[in-house]
């Protein structure tokens, strides 16, 4: 059974004054044997990574660009991502999708970047809402995975199962919605491609523990509930099995 990853995605929050957040987790959590992730802006990765042990925190970025480096004002690439201190990265988060226009053939082109420069890619994919009530959220979502994972895909990729619907508004998919769709990610995962498949999507401490006990359920990517020391601690705790 793989370990679990419990990773924090800060969005486009937090700033120097926030840091005193990993005193806090680190005070709930003692050991524990759970691999914890915390992607936080890029004006933050230095100071985070400055701030953790990295044995017990990996610190992540939350895009990349799919070039080394170039003229391409505004983007960070993976290896500068890895230079600050980040050892994972998400890519085709939906709010990226939506937001960017990004495709999987985009995301697919990051991930391999994130690969090359030697660090991990956290590949998200999720249906629409239309997509679940019409019955089609298990074939868009197998699709969309297959679609974005990297050719020479690794033991070096995870994949976030977040339905769009889910994401900040509150709403969880039903327990056997999870298992399902995890299921169904599980069986189509290329041969020699080993990724744990998180679940993401209003994952808060008062329902932690029932998605992270699921068969095929690795983790969780949590959004809202991961800027609060107190909330990822007792999320990171329920994942212990
Ligand atoms: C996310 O942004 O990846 C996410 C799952 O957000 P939330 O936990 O707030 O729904």
């Amino acid at each position: 059974m793989a370990r679990q990853l419990i990773a924090g995605n800060w969005k486009m929050n937090g700033q120097g004054a926030q840091l005193d957040f990993f005193d806090d987790l680190v005070s709930e959590i003692a050991a524990v044997d759970v691999d914890i992730l915390i992607c936080p802006p890029a004006t933050l990765i230095e100071r985070c990574a400055r701030a953790v042990d990295s044995a017990m925190i990996a610190i992540g970025g939350q895009d990349c660009h799919v070039n080394e480096k170039g003229a391409h004002t505004g983007d960070v690439s993976a290896g500068m991502l890895k230079d600050a201190g980040a050892s994972f990265v998400i890519v085709g988060h939906s709010e990226r999708r939506a937001d960017h226009g990004e495709t999987s053939a985009i995301v697919k082109a990051k991930a391999e970047a994130v690969l090359a420069s030697g660090l991990t890619p956290v590949i998200c994919v999720g249906e629409t809402l239309a997509e679940r009530e019409s019955g089609e959220a298990e074939r868009v979502v197998v699709e969309q995975m297959l679609a974005s994972l990297p050719d020479e895909a690794s033991d070096r990729c995870e994949i976030a199962y977040e339905p769009v619907w889910a994401i900040g508004t509150g709403k969880v998919a039903s327990t056997d919605d999870i298992l399902q769709m995890h299921s169904a990610l599980n069986n189509a995962l290329p041969s020699g491609v080993s990724a744990r498949l998180l679940y993401g999507g209003s994952v808060k401490p008062d329902n932690a523990a029932a998605i992270l006990s699921l068969d095929h359920v690795d983790g969780a990517l949590v959004g809202g509930a991961s800027l609060k020391a107190s909330d990822f601690a007792s999320i990171i705790k329920n994942s212990i099995r």
